[in-house]
């Protein structure tokens, strides 16, 4: 028997005419070094139908795609919104990938238009001649008369794309399960991977974003969205904030603690995102620059594991609750959210908020063993876990690997525990766990102890070849300011905390952990920089 409901289709048309319609006065604000900059969803609305005017007039008719090289700013979200809704699929460009990526990207991608911010120019300039596909750059916030392209490829200014077009736009009908929007992985094993997101997968996964168990995301809301705009579409937030009338505050290129500190006092945000080193490091800030958090009700940590003692802090000394999710760019990338249940103790509630969080509605997950078994949701047995659901993708763009598929389950290469509550602990990422005579060590459970002491700032663990035991591993400590301890006193500080026979023998200290595209601890140039082992 067939229903008898309507079948329209879930669209980020539908989207902006919601955001822009019901919720006209929410705002956008965006830093700058003159102050913030705020514009309405009204005016946002305005703007992105000017845009996909100006862009139908520059040929992007179809499912063209038109790319971003841009920091989180109110051009980005006026991106964001006019290219999937006129029918268009906007590829937002990571702009910290290395230059070869780049022009591999844009060129598997084939992109038609770049919009690129003025202050990302030197960046993006010298790679444009390794970019025939693109036909047109639009440049934000600069005269572009001075900007050179090469031959093939014209420059316009965004103002004068947008200037003397309409402000309305009758976004089309579009099919829900076509291509709205694509990110590429940052491929840290070959070339990085286009994964595409349709009109529906997005719908889907802002509702979810919204649900009280995840952001809880309504009208009264102004979320700081740290996560860059190229990294996993912002988790989410440009899109869940049209759908619920949330405002939004854009730190543009401004992304260190002290401007950070400065719109949280000067904006007041109810709510933020990103990944923990952009924590940790505002938590050492904030120490010396005393900063009145009370306006965050939640902050969202996700993208690599939370240490303990950076949600205790926030905790004790701020009132502030991280509630840490788990995704990838894969999975769009909300997987699962870590908001305890209520009438918990304080240690319960901190232990749950310790793990990567429970599954979100839409996502099903199994853990799988070594020999393909599904494992019990114990809490002991490990294994990788496989995601499933409407906003999980089932391949790559032009892309035939087949190794990352399980009969429709996608492998995250994420390796841990599952709780009978369906509470997620990560242990590792699979590359990244360390094999030490036939027994596992977990970098992550290591680099928590040893983040535990007072003068530690930072600690990243990487498994180096060892002669007896395969791999060993290494611990390299960044230490606090002002601060010193020894490897020695580490080790002893590690004594009881960790198995004996887990106990590093390596340490090494360091000025800061380098750290990927996307500010996780980059743990493949820690091991190239450590090949030899690392005994000094
Ligand atoms: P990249 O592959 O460049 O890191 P993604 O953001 O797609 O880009 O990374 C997804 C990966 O990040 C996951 O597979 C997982 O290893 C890690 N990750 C994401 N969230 C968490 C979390 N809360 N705890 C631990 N690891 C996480």
């Amino acid at each position: 028997m067939k229903s008898t409901m309507q079948d329209t289709p879930l669209s980020i048309g539908q989207l902006v005419r919601y955001g822009t319609s019901i919720h006209p006065s929410a705002e956008v604000t965006t830093w700058s070094e003159t102050g913030p900059t705020t514009v309405t969803f009204a005016d946002l609305g305005r703007r992105a139908a000017q845009l996909a005017h100006g862009l139908r007039a520059l040929g992007i008719d179809d499912d063209q795609r038109v790319a971003t090289f841009m920091w989180n700013n109110s051009a980005h979200m006026e991106a964001y919104m006019a290219i999937p809704a006129m029918g268009a699929v906007l590829h937002t460009l990571n702009i910290r990938l290395f230059p070869e990526q780049l022009t591999y990207i844009v060129d598997h991608a084939d992109d038609r238009v770049i919009i690129v911010d003025a202050s990302l120019l030197p960046l993006l300039g010298p790679l444009l001649p390794t970019m025939p596909s693109v036909r047109h750059l639009i440049v934000v916030g600069a005269d572009p008369a001075g900007v050179r392209a090469p031959e093939g490829m014209e420059v316009h200014g965004y103002d004068d794309v947008l200037a003397g077009q309409p402000e309305e736009f009758d976004w089309p009908e579009l099919d829900e399960r076509s291509a709205a929007a694509m990110c590429y992985t940052s491929g840290t094993t070959g070339d990085p991977k286009g994964v595409v997101y349709s009109h529906r997968s997005i719908w889907l996964h802002s509702m979810q974003v919204c649900m009280t168990d995840a952001m809880a995301l309504d009208q009264s809301d102004t979320v700081l969205a740290i996560v860059p705009m190229f990294h996993a579409m912002s988790w989410g937030l440009p899109y869940a904030a049209l759908m619920v009338g949330a405002s939004l505050i854009m730190p543009d290129r401004f992304l260190q603690p002290a401007p950070l500190a400065e719109m949280m006092t000067a904006l007041r945000p109810t709510a933020a995102a990103a990944v923990p080193t952009i924590w940790q490091a505002l938590l050492v800030y904030v120490e010396d620059h005393p900063t009145d958090l009370s306006c965050l009700r939640d902050v969202s940590v996700g993208g690599s594991a939370c240490p303990p003692s950076v949600i205790r802090a926030f905790h004790d000394k701020y009132g502030v609750h991280i509630s840490q999710a788990w995704g990838m760019t894969e999975t769009s990338p909300l997987g699962t959210s870590g908001r305890p249940d209520a009438g918990l103790s304080p240690e319960e509630e901190f232990d749950l908020r310790c793990t990567q969080g429970r599954f979100v509605s839409g996502v099903r997950a199994r853990l799988v063993g070594d020999v393909g078994t599904e494992l019990p949701w114990d809490g002991q047995h490990v294994g990788e876990l496989q995601v499933r659901g409407p906003w999980i993708t089932g391949s790559y763009y032009r892309d035939d690997t087949t190794d990352k598929f399980d009969d429709g389950w996608l492998r995250t290469g994420d390796v841990g525990t599952i709780s009978e509550g369906g509470y997620l602990t990560l242990t590792d990422r699979s590359k990244d766990i360390i094999k030490s005579g036939g027994e596992w060590i977990s970098s992550v459970e290591l680099e928590n102890h040893v983040m535990e002491h007072p003068a530690v700032r930072e600690a990243a663990v990487i498994g180096v070849p060892d002669p007896k035991w395969d791999e060993r591993p290494l611990v390299a400590v960044v230490v606090r300011d002002g601060q010193s301890v020894t490897a020695d006193e580490l080790r002893t500080f590690l004594d009881g905390r960790v198995a004996h026979w887990q106990l590093p023998e390596r340490w090494t200290f360091i000025d800061e952990v380098p750290k990927t595209s996307v500010g996780k601890y980059d743990k493949k140039r820690l091991r190239s920089q450590h090949a030899d082992g690392g005994l000094e």
